[in-house]
C-alpha cells in the first residue's frame, strides 16, 4: 500500500503509494468507481477516518490552489492547505510534499506539488513555497517521492541544453550514455535555494517495478504523495 512512510512530525504524516495501492487517477484508461474504491482504501490505510485526500487535475502547470476543505479537485498543480489532507498524482514526475511550521499557530502548512519536465522549467517549487509562506509558513521541509532518475530519463540533446539553461542541476546523461534530464536534483536545487530542507528523496521509478512509471509502461496508472495531520503517535 505504502513504499514510504512517516510520521515526520507528531501529528503529521508523509507517504508515497506503491502500485499494490493501484492506479488513483481517473484521467487514465481506468474504471472509475475501481479509482474511487482504491482511494478510499487508502484512506483507511492512512487513518483519516472521515476526512479524504484532496487531489488535483494536474496540467504541467504552475498554478498553485489554496485548499479550505474536500471538494471537486481544483485544475493546479500544487495545493497548500492549514491542515485538508493532500494528495498529488505521478508515474515518473517529481512528487512533492512540503511541511511548514505554521507562524503563531500550532496548525501546520501542508502543501503538494506536481514536478515533471515543465514544472521544473516554470518553477513550481518556487510558486508553492511562496504560497505556503503567505499562510505563515516558516521552516519549511519537503519530502521527495519516487521519480525517473537521470540516468534513465533520456531525452534529446537540445531538451537537455535548454532545461539546463535555466536549472544547470538537471543536466545528466543515461547509464548508455545518451542525454538525459535529472528532475529530482533540479527540484532540490530548487528547495534549497529557497532555504527548503530535503529530508527524503525517492528511488528511480523506472526501475522500481512496484511503482508506476510512465517510461516503462505509457499505459501504466499513477501512485501518490500524501500528507495528512492525525492524532500523535499514530504510525504503522
Ligand atoms: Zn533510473
Amino acid at each position: 500500500m505504502f513504499w514510504w512512510r512517516k510520521e515526520v512530525r507528531p501529528g503529521v504524516s508523509v507517504a508515497f503509494s506503491d502500485s499494490n495501492a493501484g492506479n488513483l487517477a481517473l484521467h487514465v484508461a481506468d474504471n472509475p468507481e475501481d479509482v474511487m474504491v482504491r482511494r478510499s482504501r487508502l484512506e483507511t490505510a492512512a487513518g483519516l477516518g472521515e476526512r479524504h485526500f484532496q487531489y488535483m487535475n494536474q496540467v504541467h502547470g504552475i498554478a498553485v490552489e489554496f485548499i479550505t476543505g474536500h471538494g471537486d479537485g481544483p485544475t493546479a498543480d500544487a495545493m497548500v492547505s492549514r491542515g485538508q489532507p493532500l494528495a498529488v498524482m505521478v508515474a515518473d514526475c517529481v512528487p512533492i510534499v512540503l511541511l511548514g511550521e505554521g507562524l503563531g499557530s500550532t496548525t501546520p502548512v501542508l502543501a503538494v506539488a506536481h514536478a515533471g519536465r515543465a514544472g521544473v522549467v516554470a518553477d513550481i517549487v518556487s510558486a508553492t513555497v511562496t504560497e505556503m509562506r503567505s499562510h505563515g509558513a516558516t521552516a519549511i521541509s519537503a519530502w521527495l517521492g519516487p521519480s525517473i532518475c537521470g540516468e534513465c530519463y533520456e531525452v534529446p540533446g537540445q531538451l537537455r541544453a535548454e532545461v539546463a539553461a535555466v536549472v544547470p542541476e538537471t543536466w545528466a546523461t543515461t547509464r548508455w550514455g545518451r542525454p538525459a534530464l535529472h528532475l529530482p536534483a533540479g527540484v532540490r536545487a530548487q528547495l534549497e535555494a529557497l532555504g527548503v530542507t530535503v529530508e527524503y528523496s525517492g528511488e528511480c521509478t523506472l526501475e522500481t517495478a512496484q511503482l508506476y512509471s510512465y517510461r516503462r509502461n505509457q499505459q501504466t496508472g499513477r501512485f501518490a504523495g500524501l500528507v495528512w495531520t492525525h492524532e500523535r503517535g499514530v504510525v504503522a
